[in-house]
Order: C-alpha cells, then structure tokens, then sequence
C-alpha cells in the first residue's frame, strides 16, 4: 500500500520508526520488539538505513517482513551518501524484489571513519528522489527539519531547497526530531507559504533515559530545549524510573497538542522500546 493513500484517506496518521540491528545476531530482537508494536493501531511502520552501509543491510528485510507477515505499510529508508549510481540501482533492485512500495529517500550523512568520496553518486537527497522516480513505481518521502538542517544557512534557504526536493517527487514529508511544538507551527506556516502542499509527518522522540539526551541533542541538529523540557531534565535525571514516566507524559502532551493544532500525523521514534510505544498510545489512541 502507498502510504500517501493512507494520508489522503486518513488524518492524523500514527506511524513508528525503528531502526535494524548493527550485527546479524540482533535481528530476532529487532523482529519481536516490531512484532510486539505491531498490535498497535498504527497506520505505517518506517525501517532506518544506516548511512554508508553500516547498519543498512537488514533494513530491506525488516520492512518486508511488516508489510508480509505483520500486514503493516512499511517505509524502507535509504541514503545516497558514500554510494554510487549503480549501489543505489542495486538497492533499488533489491527493495523491487522484496516488494518495498514506500522509500525515505535521505542524502544521510558521511559516515565514521569513511575517507571516500562522499558523493560519488547523488549529492542531494532530491537527487536521489528522481532516480528512485525513473526507477519504478515507488511512493516516496523525503526528511524535513522545523528547525533548519545544520548544513543550511537559514530556514529559508532550506525551505527553498525543500520546495525543490518536493518538486522533484516527494509524495510525503517525515520532520526531524522536535521538543517545541511553538517551532514546527513556524515551519509549517512557512513551508505552505513557500507552496509545499504534500502531508508533513511531525516527529516525536520521547526522552526515556538519562544517556539519550546527549543522543537526542546531536541526533536532532541541535533541536531547541524548551525551559520545561530542561528542566524536567534536571529534576530527574537521576531518577530512571521517574524521568521514564515524565518524558513519556512531555511526549504525550506534545501529541495531544499537535492533534489539536490539525496536523496530518505524528511519526514516532520508537527506538525499539514497545514498552515506550504502548504506554504513548494508550493514552492517544482514541484521538487518531
Ligand atoms: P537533503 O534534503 O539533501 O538536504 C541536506 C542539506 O542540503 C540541507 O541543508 C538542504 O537545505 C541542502 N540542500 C538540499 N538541496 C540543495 C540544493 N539543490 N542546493 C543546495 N543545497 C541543498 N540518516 C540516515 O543515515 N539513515 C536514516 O535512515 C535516516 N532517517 C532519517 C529520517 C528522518 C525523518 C530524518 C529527519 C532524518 C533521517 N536521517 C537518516 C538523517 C539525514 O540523513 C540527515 O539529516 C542528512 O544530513 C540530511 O538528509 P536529507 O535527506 O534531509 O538531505
């Protein structure tokens, strides 16, 4: 099923994001958490490429295996940095003949220790949407950042340069990270204004444990830190369970606020917890 059929019959949309195992020997656990989160009412699930390669390997496989045997609309990602035109026909072939219908076309970023050419192949993420369009009949979406991409100037230029990844085919839009809501507004007004008209999924990340918020600092380009986040932060850092508890209910409380501003869909990052998961949806479900 595309998923730009689910947005335009359905609004707000629920989807997760999990990522593949870094070895071979993970992929079990990787299958269960899915298998686990796949009982929730949720519209699509979306499977991370690792960048240059690392982690990418299983990411095809995992999203065949939702759309397969879990009945879930999967979205297989895929990056351009580090490959060639013919890595990327390949993976291409490959996602063809596990019958992936949905690709995050990303540019990614230069992977470690990775002292190759780092756009051998297509230097924007845009560019890689036309290959993937005159590949074969793919829906596409494409990453998008309420609060500016580090390697941009300005929200404006970015935004421009998103009108044109849009242009250039992308059916749907998945946003970075965000803790502000007050931010994603001011993009989405801006994006309209610009005649960025596809459906833009907003992304949620709920801080479970103390040695993620660094992750989530760099993961998110620096994605600002409201003074109540802060210092829920501070309050229980020291607290596992606690802080557990407080930033599922910011994660809540940013959902409930975003449905109540019309968005067209709240893309979870899961990070393989289905116990995270769970605890989100069941206070949300009846909103979807
Ligand atoms: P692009 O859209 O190519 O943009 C990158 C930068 O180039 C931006 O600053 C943009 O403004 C600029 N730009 C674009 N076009 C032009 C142009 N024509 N001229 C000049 N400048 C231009 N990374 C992974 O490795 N694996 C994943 O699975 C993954 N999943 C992600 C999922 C989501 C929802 C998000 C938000 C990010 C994800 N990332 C992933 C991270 C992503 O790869 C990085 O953020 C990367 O730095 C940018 O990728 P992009 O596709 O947004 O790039």
């Amino acid at each position: 099923m595309f998923i730009k059929d689910i947005f335009s019959s359905k609004k707000p949309v629920l989807s997760f994001e999990v990522f593949p195992p870094k070895q071979d020997s993970g992929l079990d656990a990787v299958l269960s958490a899915v298998e686990e989160m796949s009982s929730l009412p949720i519209d699509y699930m979306s499977v991370t490429y690792g960048a240059g390669g690392s982690n990418s390997k299983n990411t095809g496989q995992i999203a065949a295996h939702l759309k397969d045997k879990l009945s879930i609309p999967s979205l297989a990602h895929l990056t351009c940095v580090a490959n060639s035109k013919e890595d990327i026909q390949k993976k291409l072939t490959e996602y063809k003949e596990l019958g992936i219908e949905n690709i995050l076309a990303l540019r990614g970023d230069k992977p470690r220790d990775f002292d190759g050419e780092i756009f051998p192949g297509y230097r924007y993420a845009s560019e890689l949407v036309g290959a993937i369009k005159n590949f074969g009949d793919f829906c596409i979406g494409g990453a998008c950042y309420p609060e500016c991409h580090p390697d941009s100037p300005n929200i404006e230029t970015d935004i421009e340069n998103l009108k044109i990844k849009v242009d250039a085919g992308v059916d749907f839009l998945v946003t970075q990270m965000f803790f502000d809501n007050n931010e994603f507004y001011k993009f989405r007004d801006k994006a309209v204004k610009k005649g960025i008209n596809v459906p833009i999924n907003a992304g949620i990340m709920p801080l479970t444990n103390a040695g993620q918020i660094q992750r989530m600092a760099i993961l998110s380009g620096g994605a600002s830190m409201p003074s109540k986040f802060v210092k829920m932060i501070s309050k229980y850092q020291d607290n596992p369970e606690a802080l557990k508890q407080a930033g599922i209910a910011y994660a809540v409380d940013q959902i409930i606020d975003l449905l109540s501003n019309d968005i067209d869909g709240i893309h979870l990052y899961t990070m393989n917890k289905p116990e995270t998961a769970k605890k989100i949806v069941n206070v949300v479900n009846n909103l979807f």
